[in-house]
């Protein structure tokens, strides 16, 4: 095999760093985390409008970052390597704020109003016990 040199490595490498360098990708990426979110639950998270959102999804997906699951008229969108949210760790260190401040908002919050699977096993959960 060929030995590559430094500049066609260093292309290779900016690819992945170059698809999730703006604020708005890195949020969408630390709300969906480790788990899978609808778009209704970016929006809720992140206040945003839908077709904003959607148009960095595109753009996350077309880059290979995000892969997307329908379920009847949702799409679940999940990261197809949790090495995106180590590297976006690493960036917290690197910008001087702890990686314990950033993991904290890793995909946490639930929203009642949202019908994500983050968020509706909580529903499914209140619910019962209501019923019990
Ligand atoms: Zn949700």
């Amino acid at each position: 095999m060929k030995k590559r040199t430094i500049p066609d490595l260093s292309k290779k490498l900016a690819a992945p760093l170059n698809a999730i360098a703006s604020p708005q990708r890195i949020a969408i990426l630390l709300a969906i985390g480790t788990g899978e979110a609808c778009v209704c639950h970016l929006e809720t998270a992140l206040g945003w409008r839908q077709a904003y959102i959607s148009q960095h999804l595109m753009a996350l997906r077309k880059a290979d970052i995000l892969q997307d699951r329908r379920e009847g008229r949702y799409i679940y969108y999940r990261l197809k390597n949790a090495s995106y949210l180590e590297l976006i760790l690493d960036s917290a260190t690197l910008s001087g704020l702890s990686s314990e401040s950033v993991s904290a908002v890793i995909n946490t919050q639930i929203y009642p109003a949202c019908e994500c699977p983050h968020c509706a096993p909580a529903l499914i959960s209140v619910e019962s016990l209501k019923a019990a």
